[in-house]
């Protein structure tokens, strides 16, 4: 497909046009979901897009704590908020209780900042899996983000979004694996992986 100035005029006030159309101005909740690479970077990405335009965030991984993350890191450093589920959590326990028990504690974290009208954007990473799970209840994460603040957008990032999740969020994105460099054999890598 050759560059075609004329065709990208067209698209660009179609594009236009559309925004015009836009009337109602408020935060939005985000699904970043599907099999392929790029949901925590999407989550993450738009996280430091937000902090770009100096407005306030945080963050909740619903994920093992003692696992490295280079998002993280550089959050940590810029003072913003971030709760990670307790190191003693692990998707191998035997006791399902303990694993739901930090999940609820992460889930505590993330009401505070979803009900906190002086952020602009929260990031739940990997949520999906804790509706999945039994470990929070679908209808109170529902409930909660629609008493957020008015200004306030939700990315939620995970496999397999629960249909409910997806009919009230107002974006979703589906990341399809067309190719992923582990079936190859190759190492996942620091800076590009985690
Ligand atoms: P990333 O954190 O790189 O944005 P993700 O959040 O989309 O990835 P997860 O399902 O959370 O993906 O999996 C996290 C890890 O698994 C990452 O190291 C990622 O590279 C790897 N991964 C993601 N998709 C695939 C896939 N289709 N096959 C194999 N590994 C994958
Ligand atoms: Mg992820």
């Amino acid at each position: 497909m050759s560059y075609n100035p004329k065709k990208q005029a067209q698209h660009k006030e179609h594009v236009d046009q559309a925004i015009e159309k836009a009337q109602e101005e408020r935060g939005q909740v985000l699904v970043i979901t599907g099999n392929g690479k790029g949901k925590t970077t999407g989550g993450f990405g738009t996280l430091f897009r937000a902090l770009g335009h100096q407005q306030k965030v945080a963050a909740v991984q619903f994920v093992k704590g003692d696992l490295e993350c280079g998002e993280r890191n550089l959050l940590e450093q810029l003072n913003v908020p971030v709760h990670t589920m307790n190191t003693g959590f692990s998707w191998n326990s035997e006791d399902k209780e303990v694993d739901k028990q930090a999940a609820q504690i992460a889930w505590q974290a993330a009401k505070s900042f979803i009900t906190d009208p002086s952020l602009d954007l929260v990031l739940l990473d990997e949520l999906t899996y804790m509706i999945t799970w039994g470990f929070i209840e679908l209808d109170d994460i529902i409930t909660t983000l629609k008493q957020r603040p008015t200004e306030m957008s939700v990315v939620i990032t995970g496999r397999a979004a629960h249909r409910e999740l997806k009919e009230y969020a107002d974006t979703i994105s589906e990341v399809r694996p067309e190719k992923h460099a582990f079936h190859q054999g190759l190492k996942a890598r620091q800076g590009l992986d985690w």
